[in-house]
């Protein structure tokens, strides 16, 4: 079974990229909710976070630093943003691929719907 995000992350598909290293690619959400919307995922495929375990511990952690390192590239550190990671289907989660939602350039609301 295919997985969106994994094409995405190998390439086979196109996405707006703003930022990748050896374990995570930064790409434009195709659907954005605020003037700056990305998606941090892991290259490796991971359904969500709730698919991680200890061994996962060093990627978590990346990715976080990755979403700040990004939120300072785009900008967004003096006005603040927010990450966000969607699980399963209470959660909201459309794509079974590990993915951080990083928004800002407006004021978001909370709670969230
Ligand atoms: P979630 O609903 O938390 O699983 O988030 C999935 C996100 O992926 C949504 O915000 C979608 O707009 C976004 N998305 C779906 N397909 C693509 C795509 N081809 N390129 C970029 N973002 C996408
Ligand atoms: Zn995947």
């Amino acid at each position: 079974m295919g997985c969106l995000f994994c094409d995405i992350a190998s390439k086979t598909i196109p996405a707006e990229i703003i930022y990748e290293d050896d374990a995570s690619i930064v790409f434009k959400d195709i659907s954005p909710k605020a003037p700056t919307h990305v998606l941090v995922i892991p290259k490796s495929h991971l359904a969500s976070l709730s698919a991680t375990s200890e061994e996962h511990i060093q990627l978590l952690g990346h990715l976080q630093r990755v979403c700040a390192h990004v939120a300072e590239l785009l900008e967004l550190n003096k006005s603040g943003y927010r990450v966000v990671t969607n699980i399963g289907n209470d959660g909201g989660q459309t794509v079974e691929h590990l993915h951080y939602h990083l928004l800002g350039g407006r004021q978001l609301n909370w709670p969230p719907g």
